[in-house]
């Protein structure tokens, strides 16, 4: 057992973050893993978190061995077959418990929220509070799970049979979840994976597992069985890929990067796919928009969570004729942003996960400027803390709108009228979310049909999403689609059944 002194663990995590150790020591491991129903610190390298604001370690965490991904797969197929056998209200009062346990611990998980991701408590406690509800919605689904009779009498040959469809679990599911929503988006997977009847293995970001952990851990309490809800931690291309690669895992449901996205499906093979990737969300307003209304949704579209949503409001296309007007006013809002310690209850912008990232968004924004973009506010990051930042005149081959941000900038740019506006709002890889600001409903409808993405907004920002609802990108912004109902299709197979009649020969 070796043991190191604070300073020395929060410099080696520093260098952690800047990419030069990936961390790690043999003691005092705060956060266990759930393996096989029991709480098991792995033969892994144990992994020290950091609070991006402070850039000290909050808590050290367990991750997995190959070995312990190997128990964990085994587990999960002896969980499958047990959840094959555990009857749909019993699964739905077990979401009911883990709903209920989540509330009564909010606080904490929200203040955990703010240690390993950096959003203000503020936010994190919004996050919290979204999540008991949309595990009450996963216990509906679990419910309502149902297939259908199938007509086969089109011809001769199906006269007299009967079809049907019974929607049953994929059987093993591996959810793989992003930083930057670290409990809401491991409950949108968690929930309807285990709603569909099937077994689950959580593998949280390696920067923020606190709170999807003790999610996976709240399932067991609340009387998930062994195998049925795990959890590993560790990182992505070791504990993820292996996961990822292996036969016995029907279906990944995965939120993160386009890269990431790639490495999955290059490795998985077989397998069914929910893939929630990345973007650079488009923002029309129009010359008839309302613009207090439409300064104030970017205001918060494009820095929330400190630009770091995938939905965040990225490439703002304005009608000529107000483009200097909602500069004004989207300024004005933005100047008002207070960006510093998340805890505090006057900051309204937490940081950047890490300086690292900082560094990245300021080589995006230098960019921009150096192909002519004008920094209107903004511009500058001391370690982790990047200052909300409007950009205006953006070019249109800058990187900003070519690739994601993730950061707390919004690129403004003037169009002639609402075809180059549409033209340009569509002229990316992406297709996650849009949103347009128009008086005109025929301007919102052309937006609606000719706008190539998952999910449209009319009179807000793209950032907003309501649990209940079918979420997710088209082109390189993924594959299928979340929210309860729809991910638990996603996480579900037909079975067709025909009945023949005594004598078919
Ligand atoms: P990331 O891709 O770096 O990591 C996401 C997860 O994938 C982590 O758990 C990581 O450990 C794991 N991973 C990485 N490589 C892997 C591999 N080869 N095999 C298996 N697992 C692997 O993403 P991030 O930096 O944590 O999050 C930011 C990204 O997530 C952004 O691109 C953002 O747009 C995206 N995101 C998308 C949505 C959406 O709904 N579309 C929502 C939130 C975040």
């Amino acid at each position: 057992m070796t043991y190191y002194s604070v300073q020395c663990l929060n410099e080696l995590a520093r260098l952690a973050r800047r990419g030069f150790v990936i961390a790690i020591w043999e003691s005092g491991l705060d956060m266990q893993m759930l393996i096989a129903g029991e709480e098991s610190s792995g033969g892994g390298p144990a992994v020290a978190i950091l609070d991006p604001f402070h850039e000290e370690v909050v808590e050290t965490v367990a991750s997995a061995s190959p070995g312990d991904v190997e128990r964990a797969l085994n587990a999960a197929v002896a969980g499958a077959a047990l959840m094959a056998r555990t009857p749909a209200g019993e699964r739905a009062a077990i979401l009911e418990r883990v709903a209920d346990l989540v509330a009564a611990e909010a606080e904490e998980l929200a203040r955990t929220i703010v240690q390993e991701q950096g959003k203000t408590l503020g936010e994190a406690r919004r996050e919290v509070d979204r999540v008991p509800a949309l595990l009450r919605l996963c216990a509906g689904e679990a419910l309502r799970l149902s297939g259908e009779t199938v007509p086969l009498d089109q011809g001769p040959d199906g006269v007299g049979r009967l079809g049907l469809t019974l929607r049953v679990p994929v059987g093993v599911v591996v959810a793989i979840t992003p930083f930057n929503y670290p409990l809401l988006l491991v409950a949108h997977k968690l929930g309807p994976a285990f709603a569909a009847g099937n077994a689950v293995i959580l593998k949280p970001a390696t920067e923020t597992p606190l709170s999807g952990l003790r999610l996976a851990q709240l399932f067991a309490e609340a009387g998930a069985q062994a195998g049925t809800m795990q959890g590993l931690a560790g990182a992505g291309p070791s504990v993820g890929a292996q996961l990822c690669a292996d036969d016995r895992v029907r279906a990944i449901t995965f939120t993160g990067s386009e890269s990431a996205g790639q490495a999955i499906v290059a490795a998985a093979g077989v397998k069914h796919f929910l893939l929630e990737l990345g973007a650079n969300c488009p923002l029309v307003i129009a010359a008839d928009a309302d613009l207090e209304q439409a300064a104030a949704a970017t205001a918060i579209g494009g820095y929330s969570n400190a630009g770091q949503a995938c939905i965040s409001a990225q490439r703002v296309f304005v009608e000529q004729s107000v483009y200097g007007d909602f500069l004004d006013a989207l300024t004005e809002r933005v100047s008002k942003i207070v960006a510093g310690d998340p805890m505090m209850a006057e900051t309204t912008m937490g940081p950047l996960i890490s300086a690292q990232e900082a560094e990245r968004v300021a080589g995006i924004v230098a960019d921009a400027a150096g192909g002519g973009a004008r920094v209107v506010c903004g511009g500058e990051h001391s370690g982790s803390l990047f200052a909300p930042t409007i950009l205006a005149d953006v070019p249109a081959d800058s990187r900003l709108f070519r690739e994601e941000l993730f950061g707390p900038a919004v690129g403004v740019a003037a169009v002639d009228d609402i075809d180059e506006a549409f033209a340009r709002a569509n002229a990316s890889a992406y297709g996650l979310g849009a949103g347009i600001f128009t008086k005109n409903v025929h301007t919102a409808l052309r937006f609606m049909r000719e706008i190539d993405v998952g999910v449209v907004q009319v009179n807000w920002s793209p950032l907003w999403r309501a649990d209940s609802m079918p979420y997710g990108g088209v082109k390189r912004s993924g594959i299928g689609k979340e929210g309860p109902r729809a991910a638990v299709e996603e996480l579900t197979e037909l079975k067709t059944v025909v009945f023949h009649p005594p004598a078919s020969l």
